[in-house]
């Protein structure tokens, strides 16, 4: 069977018309990066850092397989955020090297462009199954009362809730995620399923930031996926639940030589709405 084409198709030279060489630069030239941030993700919690623009990112299964659930802001103001919809039509459902993550409008702009992703020749599995998803969401307390009719405070949306307040952002703030390290696909009757991930130690997803970034993550309870936190074969995946290792680099600025950052989107009307005409006298 031929497949349709894809509806979004980039114009050269638009922003969809990714520079891969000026990527591939920044992901070769490792030991000439200097690392300005380092910390790890303990299981089951969340973590809020900053990633200025011109700044690289990775994210490390430093132990073994971990589902993280990312969050991206725009640092100055929170309102532009991952759109994982958009980003969806313009990218895939799932993502990996020089794939962008787009922002919510009006902005509609790169936020980061992915340079790295060890994970990048799993491809599709004999399942349909991929990697770095953003069909799904993060799990979430609310979701889990339908699914198990218990409290649980550990959950993705509450970590990044947690990780966020002290950004000055609240549980409004937190948003569809891009599930890191996550293998998910859609099965023969269309609903989401979910795998054990195939992150190894070591495995690692990188990241240019556009724009000067507040990224939030959450090392999932469910840890790796290997056992379902909801069904009939139900029980606590705590002896798969791994931290996540995150470091921010700054790469020598010969690298960022001709690179601007995206501006936001250039749509200059009003919706069509007229300009009002004031009081008629
Ligand atoms: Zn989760």
């Amino acid at each position: 069977m031929v497949s349709p084409p894809a509806a979004y198709q980039p114009r050269p030279g638009s922003v969809l018309d990714v520079d891969a060489a000026f990527y591939d630069r920044l992901a070769e030239h490792v030991e000439q990066r200097e690392l300005v941030d380092e910390f790890v993700i303990p299981i089951r919690s969340g973590r809020a850092w900053e990633v200025p623009e011109g700044y690289l990112c990775r994210l490390r299964t430093v132990d073994g397989p971990q589902v993280g659930d990312l969050n991206i802001w725009n640092r100055h103001n929170p309102r532009e955020r991952l759109w994982a919809s958009r980003t969806r039509q313009l990218q895939a459902a799932h993502v990996t090297r020089h794939d962008r993550l787009w922002s919510t409008l009006p902005y509609l702009r790169p936020m980061v462009t992915i340079t790295a992703d060890t994970l990048e020749s799993y491809g599709v599995d004999s399942e349909g199954g991929r990697v770095h998803d953003l069909l799904g969401t993060r799990c979430d307390p609310y979701v889990n009362r339908i699914l198990s009719d218990e409290d649980f405070d550990l959950h993705c949306h509450s970590n990044l809730v947690r990780a966020v307040l002290p950004w000055g952002l609240t549980e409004f703030d937190v948003h569809d995620v891009l599930n890191v390290f996550q293998c998910t696909g859609l099965n023969d009757e269309d609903k989401y399923f979910m795998k054990a991930s195939p992150a190894r130690p070591g495995d690692f997803f990188e990241f240019f930031a556009e724009q000067d970034l507040l990224c939030a993550l959450s090392t999932c309870p469910a840890g790796d996926l290997s056992i379902p936190l909801w069904g009939p074969d139900a029980r606590d995946p705590l002896e798969v639940c791994r931290p996540i290792g995150v470091q921010v680099f700054r790469p020598p600025a010969r690298l960022l030589d001709g690179w601007t950052a995206p501006q936001p989107s250039r749509y200059a009307g009003r919706h069509g709405l007229l300009a009002p005409d004031g009081p008629r006298g």
